[in-house]
């Protein structure tokens, strides 16, 4: 353990900058306290102690953010801001993330937990890249001229035009705290809609952080503002009439209760929800790259991912070679502090976390399935809320552990033999977010991602994400596609211009 090393240096400092008063909201680019004054502590899952005090919001802090996300919407300084300069914003705001980075690894590290190298290349280094991409759209994104056809053989000119949807709530989960507000604050501001990010209470750390950044990139007051709290401040957003769009990741059922409570004013609402996906291997597959990929597939970020291969579906054939294969690489992790350079497998987020994960592991041992390792709390780590990588084979299709997301690092392992039975029981989930193919069988291979009823499919890969290329789910995975072309048709409206030109 490096605990002299420069990341528990920095950490050190920053814990001291910040013990010393609450953090605020960010409401109209001021840090203000809570109406109420309350506050909330925000934990270090790697210690298990307070890091800080934060401004626990409530409707009242969302009533306000409202009132200056609207301002700020017709405020000429951003409504008027040409699509160059949007560019050069959200460039600039890269920039500063880039500049600060390593301050805001070491921030997220403390706050979430996982590794620093995985926070500094996902959280980091991925954030920059979206706003760099997204910076790309303001200048290409806008509408058609279409030959339409009236009856009455009147001269037309039919157009179309974007438009920004207006005020969006913006509510993130703990797992991805930075990357994930990063995937909507980018597209939303590149269409020119103004935001309130609600981030999750585990981790508000990095969400006020980016919001100064912005401010200090150029964003005009009350574009981007920032509600720290519980659930219900997330609630007091999603019932607000004068949010437009609420855009949502994290789980199933609270992204159903965002449906249901977005009625009111019938908000456009997109949602990135939970994942059951499989990892499908055939007989014929390179064994040590699909082992390496399964570990990493379910393992990465302790298995805290909405993507994560949690369901192992191996030919009989090659069933036990795999699973050991899998073991020994669950075996050379090492568990940790994200802040050790040399830890690549940190804590689970949340003591609650923790006790789901390992009520899940019980389940499975009282369904029938066999731990082939891991199960438990590692020895010797002290307080944090740490987890051992977990195999469960003889999994069987009706269990919990096959049919319910975990969200920690439990792989379920079942045998198949039959072709059509296997894409029968890949598809026997109420999610369908991602899969992955592990195949040198080129038919096999196109005809099982042409099978699977999932919004990404990785054939010989896993976990591959871009912003290039749409992200999201089929079924209870979600509505919508972040990412691409597709996340700034979310954040816009389309209108459609008629001209009579006889
Ligand atoms: P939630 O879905 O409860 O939280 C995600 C975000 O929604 C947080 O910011 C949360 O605030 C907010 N929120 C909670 N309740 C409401 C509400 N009624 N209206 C509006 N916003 C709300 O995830 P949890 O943190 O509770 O995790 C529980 C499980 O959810 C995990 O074990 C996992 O299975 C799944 N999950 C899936 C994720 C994914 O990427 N697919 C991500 C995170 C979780 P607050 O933090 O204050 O509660």
């Amino acid at each position: 353990m490096t605990a002299t090393s420069e990341p528990f240096a920095r950490a050190k400092s920053l814990e001291a900058t910040l013990a010393a008063r609450p953090l605020g909201l960010i409401i109209d680019g001021k840090s203000v306290p809570a109406r109420s004054g309350k506050t909330f502590v925000t934990l270090n899952p790697a210690t298990g102690k307070e890091i800080c005090q934060v401004a626990e919001g409530s409707a009242a802090d969302v009533d306000l953010a409202v009132q200056a996300a609207r301002r700020a919407l017709g405020n000429p300084a951003w409504r008027d801001m040409s699509a160059v300069d949007r560019s050069k914003l959200l460039n600039r705001l890269a920039d500063l993330i880039e500049r600060d980075a390593a301050e805001l690894a070491v921030l997220e590290c403390m706050d979430n937990g996982k590794p620093a190298a995985l926070t500094q290349a996902v959280e980091i280094e991925g954030s920059i890249k979206t706003f760099r991409y997204f910076a790309g759209w303001p200048t290409k994104f806008g509408g058609e001229t279409l030959p339409v056809s009236p009856r009455s053989g009147a001269k037309i000119l039919n157009y179309t035009v974007r438009e920004p949807v207006g005020v969006c709530g913006l509510i993130v989960p703990w797992n991805y705290p930075m990357s994930m507000a990063a995937w909507k604050v980018a597209p939303a501001l590149a269409a020119g809609c103004t935001v309130i990010l609600k981030p999750a209470e585990q981790t508000p750390l990095t969400a006020l952080r980016l919001a100064e950044l912005a401010l200090e990139a150029g964003v005009p007051p009350g574009v981007f503002n920032v509600i720290t709290g519980f659930g219900e401040a997330g609630a007091a957003l999603v019932n607000h009439p004068g949010v437009d769009k609420v855009a949502f990741t994290g789980s199933t059922e609270v992204g159903k209760a965002i449906v249901r409570g977005s009625t009111g004013n019938l908000k456009k609402v997109s949602l990135e929800l939970g994942g059951k996906s499989p990892q499908i291997v055939l007989p014929d597959a390179d064994l040590n790259a699909a082992a390496a990929a399964v570990a990493s597939g379910i393992f990465f970020n302790q298995g805290q991912t909405c993507t994560a291969g949690s369901r192992l579906y191996a030919h009989a054939s090659i069933h036990d070679e795999l699973l050991a294969r899998i073991a020994d690489h669950a075996a050379r992790l090492t568990i940790g502090n994200g802040l050790d350079p040399a830890v690549n497998f940190g804590p689970l987020v949340s003591q609650e976390q923790w006790d789901r994960v390992s009520s899940y592991v019980e389940i499975g041992k009282a369904e029938g399935a066999e731990v082939v390792c891991g199960g438990g709390r590692p020895q010797g780590l002290g307080e944090g809320y740490f987890f051992e990588p977990t195999i469960m084979a003889n999994a069987g299709r009706d269990m919990r552990i096959v049919r319910e997301e975990i969200f920690g690092p439990v792989l379920s392992a079942l045998s198949w033999s039959d072709a059509d039975d296997l894409v029968a029981q890949a598809n026997d989930s109420d999610f369908g977010l991602s899969a992955g193919i592990w195949t040198n069988d080129l038919r096999q291979a196109h005809r099982l991602a042409g099978a699977v009823k999932a919004g990404t499919v990785w054939i010989n890969c896993f976990n591959l994400v871009d912003n290039a290329t749409p992200f999201g789910g089929f079924k209870q995975s979600g509505w919508g596609r972040e990412h691409g072309r597709q996340a700034m048709e979310l954040y816009s409206e389309i209108k459609s211009i008629w001209v009579n030109l006889s």
